[in-house]
């Protein structure tokens, strides 16, 4: 269908590659040529308890002649972060590319929900994100080339009934993503991310009838594709599941202007609809490329903002 996308060589650093969407991105990446750190606590859909479950994927690479490592580190802390990060230095020499992919579910309704279910949550989605990249960073920085992917959701990007945890860990893997893309542009280091949907011990009894269709391997080919140096993307979602592939994207309307002085609650109750219309909406670049679509419309007319 088009040109192989390799990455022989490449060093991927995968986090929760001990399961579902992060096995199947550590045996592809293996089978286009990187060499994969298959980071996995191994814990169960909850993050309790602990498992081979990182070696058994590092087996099945190696049967197949690809090369793997693996690493049993939290990267809920910053400690387990870094040890991964310096394992893939220590065993190969560079990281080309980082896939944070690790995740825990502790769902219930924000009445119920108990403090430790945030910090939990937020420690693996979040926080390890900033436990594994400050690290690797720095040498992707240094050789002036990088590849990082970032696993958001559609519960963060478009909400999911309990989940406010989760939601919210995914949403701010988005702005991240934002900001990283931007610094790292000018080293190299290009930042993405996924919004997937697979049948995994995740998603058990809630993909329905065609819950077989939804192979993590669709995810891993994205994954792999933004992993890899042929991608040129930055700052974009790609949603992906069941082989369908989509890009999620943050736009603003053109929106409405006031004029010089200050609006009344009765202008914008007045012009609600000419505020949101979704018409010819705008993706801004940056915060700052919002700034300049602002400073346009405040040089035009009062009213819709074209
Ligand atoms: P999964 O439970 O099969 O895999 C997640 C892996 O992360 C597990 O192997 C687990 O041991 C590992 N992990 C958890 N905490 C860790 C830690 N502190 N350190 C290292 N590893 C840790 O689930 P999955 O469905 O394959 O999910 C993969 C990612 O995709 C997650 O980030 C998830 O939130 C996201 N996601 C999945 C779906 C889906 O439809 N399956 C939808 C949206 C987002």
């Amino acid at each position: 269908m088009s040109a192989e996308v390799r990455l022989d060589g490449q060093v991927v650093i995968v986090t929760g590659a001990g399961n579902g969407i992060g096995r199947a991105h550590a045996v592809l990446l293996a089978e286009r040529g990187a060499r994969v750190v298959v980071n996995d606590l191994g814990g169960a859909v909850d993050g309790s308890g602990s498992s081979g479950a990182a070696q058994r994927v590092v087996d099945e690479i190696r049967a197949a002649g690809g090369v793997a490592v693996a690493s049993t580190d939290s990267i809920a802390t910053a400690a387990g972060g870094a040890d991964l990060v310096a394992r893939a230095v220590h065993e190969y020499g560079r990281i080309d590319a980082v896939i944070h992919n690790a995740g825990i579910l502790r769902d219930s309704t924000l009445a119920k929900m108990r403090e430790e279910d945030v910090t939990a949550v937020l420690d693996v989605h979040l926080a390890g994100a900033f436990h594994v990249l400050r690290p690797a960073w720095g040498q992707m920085a240094e050789r002036g080339y990088g590849r990082i992917v970032l696993t958001s959701s559609s519960s963060g990007l478009f909400g999911n009934f309990g989940q406010a945890n989760y939601g919210a860990a995914k949403a701010g893997l988005i702005g991240l993503m934002n900001v990283l893309a931007l610094e790292g542009a000018r080293r190299g280091i290009l930042v993405n991310a996924i919004a997937p949907t697979a049948a995994t011990r995740m998603t058990e009894n809630l993909l329905g009838e065609l819950t077989d269709r939804f192979d993590p391997r669709h995810v891993a080919a994205v994954a792999t594709y933004l992993a890899s140096g042929q991608c040129q993307l930055n700052r974009h979602i790609l949603t992906v599941g069941g082989g369908r592939v989509g890009r999620i994207f943050v736009g603003v309307t053109p929106g409405w202007y006031g004029g010089v002085e200050p609006v009344s609650p009765d202008d914008i109750r007045a012009s609600i609809d000419d505020i949101c219309r979704l018409d010819d909406f705008i993706i801004p670049d940056s915060g700052a490329d919002e700034v300049t679509l602002i400073q346009r419309a405040l040089s035009g007319p009062a009213g819709p903002t074209v």
